[in-house]
């Protein structure tokens, strides 16, 4: 198998998995008790908090704990923008679902007005628009730092710059650039992270909160994490998200240009064999990892089957429904057209990825292509 889809989780890693081993049998305690077995429980989540925060250059207490991405940009966006006396929200729809979501929900429910950001057919938003969008009501802003589907990353610098000016809240979804990219959190007001896109384990994440600000819980119960989200910490999952964080820092830069030259040989492979393919997003503002292609003609649904029965794991980058790929909403919030973004495949390379499996896949698509045009034209034919 050829797995080429580590945007949508990547495997464990030793690291990880042996941060977590003590805390699934020996320590199993629950970090709230007062006895010995809790106070071991709290020890390991202490300590993960500390190392993490140390990772994205943040105070232990601004880290809350969550059970991962999803909950984390819901935390950010409803309880900050909840917390606020105005009812005005910025966002953008290339965002994940995650956000966008949750932006729809206070916008359809709980009377907030939104403005959904212009983005450049390459992906980047309009800071223009943005500055031009902040009023004197507006809560909070949300833009991620790097697209899970095209790997487009922002400018967050000059985003944080127009929102600080203007007093405004910046939230920002760094998923997909936490072991990839800076993700100094110290130009945002709230991020959004998870374990399982770093080598960690599924079902664990945090939200940087910075100092001084207040959050409205989302969810109700016990007063873990200073009263910010209740419920009793996956211990193991948190142990082992910060040695995964550890792990993947450490020869990052390395790493990342590794994965930029396969992209790019998987990228010039597409283009000899199948030119009249389209690569989307930003050419330069991208992810060393993530190459989204349109094969302008085609299915991506058959494709990603194609290329699944030839032992290629690659994605969409779009929501599945039960046996069926949508267009994706971020190519189509781009402004491409309707069978480019029918047609997109992401492939997002990662740690394990070699060259020989780009060689391999870029065979694979070439023949894919070919075979499927071919029925193409037969369909035609017979019609
Ligand atoms: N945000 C981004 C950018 C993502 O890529 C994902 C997952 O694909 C999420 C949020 C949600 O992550 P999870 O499903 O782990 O909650």
């Amino acid at each position: 198998m050829i797995y080429l889809d580590y945007n949508a989780t990547t495997p464990l890693c030793r690291e990880g998995r042996e941060a977590m081993l003590p805390y699934l049998d020996k320590f199993f305690g629950n970090a709230s008790s007062i006895h010995q077995a809790g106070r071991d429980a709290r020890a390991a989540v202490d300590n993960a908090r500390d190392k993490i925060a140390g990772l994205v250059k943040a105070k232990p207490h601004e880290i809350i704990f969550t059970s991962g991405a999803t909950e984390s940009c819901n935390l950010g966006v409803l309880g900050l923008a909840r917390g606020r006396p105005s009812k005005h929200l910025i966002s953008c729809k290339t965002e994940h679902h995650g956000v966008m979501h949750a932006v729809e929900h206070l916008a359809k429910h709980e009377d907030f007005e939104v403005t959904w950001l212009r983005v450049s057919e390459s992906g980047i938003i309009d800071l223009d628009h943005l500055a031009d969008s902040i009023r004197d009501d507006t809560a909070l802003v949300s833009v991620m730092l790097a697209n899970n589907e095209t790997g487009v990353i922002q400018p967050i610098a000059e985003i944080s710059k127009i929102c600080r000016d203007r007093g405004v809240l910046l939230h920002s979804d760094m998923v997909q650039s936490f072991g990839k990219i800076d993700t100094d959190v110290s130009v945002v007001d709230a991020a959004s992270f998870c374990a399982h896109k770093f080598y960690g384990p599924k079902g664990v994440g945090f939200l940087f909160l910075r100092s001084g600000l207040s959050i409205q819980p989302i969810m109700f119960g016990g007063s873990h994490e200073n009263q910010r989200r209740p419920g009793t910490e996956n211990v193991a999952g948190i142990a082992g998200m910060a040695a995964a964080g550890e792990f993947v820092l450490r020869d990052r830069d390395t790493e990342q240009d590794r994965q930029s030259k396969l992209r790019d040989q998987l990228s010039d492979a597409i283009s000899s064999s199948v030119p009249e393919a389209k690569q989307n997003g930003d050419a330069i503002h991208r992810l060393a990892n993530t190459l989204n292609v349109s094969f302008v003609g085609l299915d991506s649904e058959m494709l990603l089957i194609a290329l699944d029965l030839k032992g290629v794991c690659a994605s969409s980058g779009s929501a599945c429904m039960v046996g069926s790929v949508r267009a994706s909403h971020v190519l189509l919030a781009m402004g491409l057209p309707m069978e480019r973004a029918r047609s997109a495949v992401r492939f997002s390379l990662g740690r394990q990825t070699t060259s020989d499996e780009i060689v391999a896949t870029g065979k694979a698509i070439s023949e894919i292509v070919e075979r499927l045009a071919e029925s193409k034209r037969g369909e035609y034919a017979i019609a």
